[in-house]
């Protein structure tokens, strides 16, 4: 079935957390006058065990935002850091400084940090990463289709990042577009280019500013074994 998110269901997603302070403007469309905007939690790359990273890396200014996948099936979200670390792993076996991607979205809508943004990504396509913020969704896209926890963190984490780098929606896209790739895969490519996920982040970028909590790497630990446990 598809995962298509509506209009309604991604305002609504955003007001869930009762808990969470009241940050930004009042949603468009959403369902309480007291609603609250869930933030966006950015995880420390040990909630993934990530490995050292090691230079020579070059610092850029994100002009543009691309979308990637993994290519490689992903279901059980247990074995999330297990899953990055095994790109780490491969991304440094291809002479890169640490992992490719910016940033990092398992099947469960967690998000986390990959290589500072404030550091070129890495690729083994054909073109320049410079200027690019690179957001991996884990799975592969041209034999399953991406959750809908993925993708209302992918539609809030690209709108935050372009307003936090003044990226306009449209310049939003995929590896495809830049590159001899099928990334993003299929079924993900389609939703950017069918505008189903660029209107979702159109609608968030209009509706607010999107605050993105850095959660500190001392949680790290505890928050790995969480999504271990198959509880985060
Ligand atoms: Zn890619």
């Amino acid at each position: 079935m598809p995962v298509d998110l509506t209009r309604r269901q991604v305002v609504a997603g955003l007001a869930l957390a009762a808990t969470a302070p009241v940050i930004g403007v009042p949603l468009i469309g959403a369902p309480a006058a007291n609603a609250v905007v869930r933030p966006l939690e950015l995880l420390p790359r040990n909630a993934w065990g990530a490995a050292k990273r090691h230079g020579p890396f070059r610092r850029h200014q994100i002009e543009t935002i691309t979308i990637h996948h993994s290519a490689v099936p992903f279901v059980d979200n247990t074995l999330a850091a297990d899953r990055f670390q095994q790109h780490q792993n491969h991304h440094f076996s291809q002479g890169f400084p640490d992992i490719s991607y910016h940033l990092l979205i398992d099947r469960n809508g967690n998000l986390y940090r990959g290589r500072p943004i404030r550091f070129v990504g890495s690729t083994a396509t054909e073109y320049d990463p410079t200027g690019h913020l690179l957001i991996l969704v884990e799975g592969d896209f041209d034999s399953q289709q991406p959750s809908h926890a993925q993708l209302n963190t992918l539609i809030r984490t690209t709108a935050w990042g372009c307003q936090k780098f003044g990226v306009a929606v449209a310049e939003v896209d995929g590896h495809r577009d830049n590159a001899d790739t099928t990334c993003p895969g299929a079924s993900l490519y389609r939703k950017l280019r069918n505008g189903s996920l660029t209107e979702q982040v159109q609608l968030v970028v209009d509706s607010e500013t999107v605050p993105l909590v850095t959660v500190p790497k001392s949680q790290g630990r505890q928050i790995r074994a969480q999504i271990a446990a198959g509880t985060r």
